[in-house]
């Protein structure tokens, strides 16, 4: 519709062009025409002019006659007359009818001007302009006749042939121009269509492009889908910058979280190894780089079995692989003997899942659990003697009861020392029975104080009451110390009792028959010290350093023929601590042992006078 109304408008223009071209070339012509008649009226009829009238009878008059007969025919010369000053026809060439159409006004004033004259008239009865010059002829000094033409100037057609002819070649070679500069233009744009349409290309993933609008290509067409282009491509760029600046945001915030994963596996006391599905590793962390004694460069991207060569790891990981189960971490107990001598490792196997929960990698963990052993170990060694101190008494009790049950003692001396020995075994019990509360009290937080005045001495003499029967027995020498007067304490009486008589008593258990025991009682400026001496077996200097470590006890054989469980000094130490007191230990084997408390008065002091 549009290309139909612009070809229409095309037309016009050219149509309109070619009329005025065609109005102003006839224009041109016509002026061009009437110059040159005027010129040649002028000349001719001045021509005529000279000659004497007998000229016109004479000789001469034929030659005049053929002269102007060519004019008749070539120049539109339709009449020439020459007349005597009556007015009288002395000659007269001119066309038939053509005479008596000339109006008498145009004659009249032909013949009586004095000069030359130019007329111009509508012939009567025709649409032809006739152009009359007139001019008279002189003869010694008078007027002897008028000569007298007329010339009709064919009105010029606006579509001549020839200008047809003119206007056809022009036609054509505006046509062929037009073309040609249609041809150019097309050419000069065809780099601006080709941008327009990298454009659309560019624009068309994110931006519907209305299609159709840009198919025949103008200037305008482009303009336009080039600015659409522009517009989109803008739009676009602006979205592409938002995308941008999330991505850099979340790229910032995955670095950061990954930077932050790599720094918390780092700093965690397990092994990680992080391999692809090839079994190269991908990620390793600190823990494992020192336990494997190896870079980071020498183990990322190297295959897992090349860095950890270990049997029982390989065979456990292909295991794993082959159940191709993902329910979990599943894992195994080792060592690595070469690499940690003595340690024990839990090594777990899980996968590692991608977002799509397919397999990318394994992750293989190592734990050291070398004290979880040690404590599952001595957990599994308590139970064991625990029941072995308990059953012991219980078993003596049990037998002694029984055999005095049946009236099988009948000596009454020997019943009073089962009596005796069912007593003391019943004591024991009770005191390991409530060692281990206290221990386990003092462990959950349970354990309250029940502090109360302690006279110093009264507490001096129940602990050695306590000891004195079994010291007796293995002919064990008690020296006393005490000071003059007896300083008060406040404190948990019961609990200090068990702390003393635990000394004590170890004093007296590991002192060989007929040796010598030191008990002193002292008091300072702020504090009552208990100090035991012995000259026992003496503690070695492997063993010194755990004593107060709850189950420990010495390996040497002196120890352990005692019953005992390894529970009494580590109670000990708890009660003094609990008391703001501090104990000590100094010892040699084979020489002796010392251990001294120290008590603070202060509270007694400050609170409860
Ligand atoms: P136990 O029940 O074995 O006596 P304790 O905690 O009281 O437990 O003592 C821990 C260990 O300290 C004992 O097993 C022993 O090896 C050592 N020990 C404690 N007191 C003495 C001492 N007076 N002489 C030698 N060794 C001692």
């Amino acid at each position: 519709m549009k290309v139909q109304r612009i070809t229409i408008a095309t037309l016009v223009i050219f149509v309109i062009g070619i009329g005025i071209f065609a109005q102003t070339l006839q224009q041109q012509e016509q002026r061009s025409r009437t110059l040159d008649l005027q010129q040649k009226g002028n000349y001719l009829v001045s021509l005529v002019a000279l000659h004497p009238m007998e000229d016109f009878y004479g000789s001469k008059r034929e030659y005049i006659v053929k002269t102007l007969a060519e004019y008749v025919t070539s120049d539109g010369l339709i009449y020439c007359i020459v007349q005597d000053p009556t007015g009288s026809p002395l000659l007269s060439l001119a066309h038939r009818d053509v005479v008596a159409k000339i109006p008498t006004e145009v004659e009249q004033r032909s013949l009586y001007v004095n000069g030359l004259i130019r007329q111009t008239y509508q012939m009567e009865g025709t649409d032809h302009t006739i152009s009359e010059f007139a001019k008279p002829i002189f003869e010694g000094g008078q007027r002897s006749g008028t000569v007298r033409m007329g010339f009709d100037l064919p009105p010029i057609s606006m579509f001549s042939l020839g200008r047809i002819k003119l206007m056809a070649i022009m036609a054509f070679f505006a046509f062929s121009m037009a073309i040609l500069v249609y041809y150019g233009v097309t050419l000069a744009l065809r780099p601006l269509h080709e941008v327009n349409q990298n454009f659309r290309n560019i624009c068309i993933d994110s931006v519907p492009v209305s299609s159709g609008s840009f198919k025949n290509g103008g200037v305008g067409e482009i303009i336009k889908g080039l600015e659409q282009s522009v517009f989109q491509l803008k739009d676009r760029y602006e979205k592409i910058q938002a995308e941008n600046i999330d991505l850099t945001t979340k790229y910032g915030v995955t670095s950061f979280e990954k930077h932050n994963v790599f720094n918390i596996l780092d700093s965690i006391n397990y092994g990680i190894i992080v391999t692809d599905i090839q079994d190269n590793i991908t990620h390793i962390n600190s823990y494992m780089l020192n336990l494997l004694d190896k870079k980071r460069d020498e183990v990322i991207d190297h295959p897992l079995s090349d860095v950890l060569a270990h049997d029982q790891i390989t065979a456990f990981l292909s295991q794993q692989e082959a159940l191709k189960q993902n329910s979990g971490a599943s894992y195994i107990e080792t060592t690595f003997p070469e690499l940690a001598s003595g340690e024990s490792f839990l090594v777990s196997f899980s996968y590692l899942s991608g977002r799509e929960e397919d397999v990318i990698g394994n992750v293989i963990s190592f734990k050291n659990i070398t004290s979880e052993k040690a404590a599952e170990n001595a957990k599994h060694e308590f139970i064991t003697r625990i029941t072995h101190e308990l059953l012991t008494p219980l078993t003596t009790i049990n037998s002694y009861n029984e055999m005095l049950m049946d009236d099988e003692i009948d000596n009454i001396e020997m019943q009073k020392e089962f009596y005796n020995t069912i007593n003391e075994e019943t004591n024991r019990l009770t005191s390991l029975v409530k060692n281990l509360l206290n221990i386990s009290k003092i462990e959950m937080g349970s354990l309250t104080l029940h502090k109360g005045l302690v006279k110093s001495d009264w507490l001096f003499d129940d602990c050695l009451t306590t000891v004195e029967g079994a010291a007796q027995k293995k002919k064990i020498t008690i020296e006393r110390n005490l000071p003059d007067s007896f300083p008060s304490l406040f404190a948990d009486k019961e609990l200090l009792k068990v702390a003393i008589i635990n000394i004590l008593g170890n004093a007296v258990k590991y002192t060989p028959e007929n040796g010598h025991i030191q008990f002193m009682l002292t008091e300072q400026e702020d504090f009552i010290i208990f100090e035991v001496t012995d000259d026992g077996y003496g503690i070695s200097k492997e063993d010194l350093p755990h004593v107060f470590d709850k189950f420990y006890r010495s390996t040497d054989p002196r120890v352990t023929e005692q019953t005992g469980s390894g529970l009494g000094l580590a109670l000990t130490s708890e009660i003094v601590r609990l008391h703001g007191g501090e104990i000590e230990v100094n010892s040699k084997p084979d020489e002796g042992s010392y251990f001294k408390i120290r008590l603070p008065k202060e509270e007694y002091y400050l609170g409860k006078q």
